[in-house]
């Protein structure tokens, strides 16, 4: 099912498509039917050369610019992905199969948001003035050059424009590898920001496996590596960074906790629990999927929950009724698969659905579980699909403990109607981005990211700045140099 706006070729590198047919064949199927929409290849050494090569000549152009300069071209892109969201969702449901419903929403006008955002901070980028006295220090905001940035497939213009936009506003030039799992959409965005006025080199994709991110993390040209990817994935980057002494932004995984009291807005608390576990059908990092629920209200939202179930519109994920798509891949697929096989071993009640849908395609039913306690697989291991798992508490200092005893600290939720412990349960979860009577919202303004296994860094708002520049700092001397002799 070739789409009109599809890239005509792997990779694209200073400033136009590039193909090198001798690399491993990445096949881009549709999830939604299994069929093969696309044919690319894994970039060769003398792609990775040519886009390494390409990233560092086009830095001394670019970080010249004045940041206005720069941001102009930033917002120039912006205005271009939210003119074509609707070939850009299209494109990114094929590549994914996430609803055409949650795309023409959640994707390329998020990955247009953080363009506009960065493109609006660049011309303020600034140092200090620092008085000592008659001297004086200046510092002095700089780029750190060529960035790498690596994709999950869960998000691939979001993930793609979250990176490059506040790398390109401080000055850096960036290659960025997809998932092989998710190819196509970041070679839209390279050729957006083309269109747009970036020079050539500024931003490229190459396509490839394990082994080509290995590559580009490794090679000396590379400052700082962004990684949107598992823990044990994180591990390695993150390692292999460290040999060269370079700056790193890790967005990985997580086993986020949803605390929701009694006294909680029962209806709210439903829809947060369905957006934080079967949106993207549960393939997003920050999902709040173990769900603590106080003992009291734990019948009522099985039941409301289970009822508003019924509303999943599961098909063709282009048709714009449909709100309920397939795993990204029949890996993913059979991965979650074992997990719910798991839970069912291991004695947890299943709720609702643990099945494949009868369709074609890479269909799971979004499951519940109920009856789940810590120490369950499904209660610990990040699934990264439509499995959400109740797990029942009864007082405040009890499910804080539990809600805090993983390795994982990217998101936390809670619901409830009592303003101090909405607070103070946000201020004593392990975790880099909180919501209180919410779950999994995240504008661009607002930073983004984990702590403990689940990251290093933080994503969007002035935050990601400190992550893509550095300071240097020049001392300067209005008197006599004292010296000992
Ligand atoms: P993976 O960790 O498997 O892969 C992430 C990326 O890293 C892929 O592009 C992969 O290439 C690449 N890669 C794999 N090995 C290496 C290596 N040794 N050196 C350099 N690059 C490498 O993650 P998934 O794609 O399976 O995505 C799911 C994970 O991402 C989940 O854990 C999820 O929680 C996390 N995630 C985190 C987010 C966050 O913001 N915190 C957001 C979205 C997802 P390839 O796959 O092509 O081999």
């Amino acid at each position: 099912m070739p789409h009109d706006a599809q890239p005509t070729a792997s990779h694209f590198i200073d400033g136009q498509y590039v193909e090198d047919e001798s690399g491993d064949p990445i096949d881009c199927i549709y999830p939604a039917t299994g069929a093969q929409i696309a044919r690319l290849h894994a970039a060769t050494p003398a792609i990775i050369e040519q886009s390494l090569a390409a990233a560092e000549r086009a830095g001394a152009q670019w970080s010249a610019m004045t940041g206005t300069e720069r941001g102009r071209i930033l917002r120039r892109a912006a205005d271009i992905m939210r003119d074509r969201n609707h070939d850009l969702s299209v494109l990114e449901t094929l590549d994914t199969g996430k609803p055409y419903q949650e795309t023409s929403v959640a994707d390329a006008t998020s990955g247009a948001d953080a363009l506009e955002y960065f493109g609006g901070l660049a011309g303020s980028l600034t140092g200090e003035h620092i008085r000592l006295g008659e001297d004086w220090v200046y510092t002095v905001r700089e780029p750190l050059g060529v960035c790498v940035g690596i994709g999950a497939w869960n998000y691939p213009t979001q993930i793609a424009c979250w990176k490059a936009a506040p790398a390109l506003a401080c000055g850096n030039t960036m290659v960025f590898k997809p998932s092989e799992t998710t190819p196509l959409c970041a070679l839209k965005v390279a050729e957006i920001l083309i269109e747009a006025g970036a020079p050539p080199g500024v931003f490229n994709v190459v396509q490839g496996m394990g082994a080509v991110g290995a590559a580009l993390v490794t090679d000396d040209r590379v400052a700082k590596v962004s990684l949107t990817g598992s823990v044990p994935t994180g591990r390695r980057v993150y390692a292999a960074a460290a040999e060269g002494m370079k700056h790193v932004t890790m967005e990985l995984g997580g086993k986020s906790p949803m605390v929701i009291f009694e006294d909680a807005d029962l209806e709210k608390a439903v829809s947060g629990a369905i957006l934080g576990n079967f949106y993207s059908s549960g393939q997003v990092c920050s999902n709040g999927t173990r769900v603590f629920v106080q003992r009291g209200l734990r019948d009522a939202f099985v039941a409301r929950l289970c009822e508003r179930l019924k509303g999943v519109v599961m098909g063709d994920p282009l048709d714009p009724a449909v709100n309920f798509g397939p795993m990204v891949s029949e890996r993913q697929m059979q991965i979650v698969q074992g997990f719910i096989e798991k839970g069912q071993a291991e004695g947890a009640t299943l709720a609702h659905g643990g099945g494949r849908a009868e369709r074609e395609g890479f269909f799971l039913e979004p499951t519940v579980f109920t009856d789940v306690t810590d120490e369950m697989t499904i209660a610990r291991d990040e699934i990264f699909g439509p499995v959400l798992s109740v797990l029942d508490f009864d007082t405040e200092d009890e499910v804080m403990a539990r809600a805090n005893a993983t390795e994982f600290g990217l998101a936390a939720g809670v619901f409830t109607r009592d303003l101090t412990r909405a607070h103070r349960v946000a201020q004593g979860f392990q975790a880099g981005t909180c919501y209180i009577n919410t779950y999994n919202l995240a504008p661009v303004e607002a930073p983004f990211g984990g702590v403990k296994a689940s990251g290093v860094g933080r994503e969007n708002s002035k935050e990601a700045i400190n992550h893509y520049s550095q300071v240097r700092s020049v001392y300067v001397a209005m008197g006599d140099v004292e010296a000992p002799f």
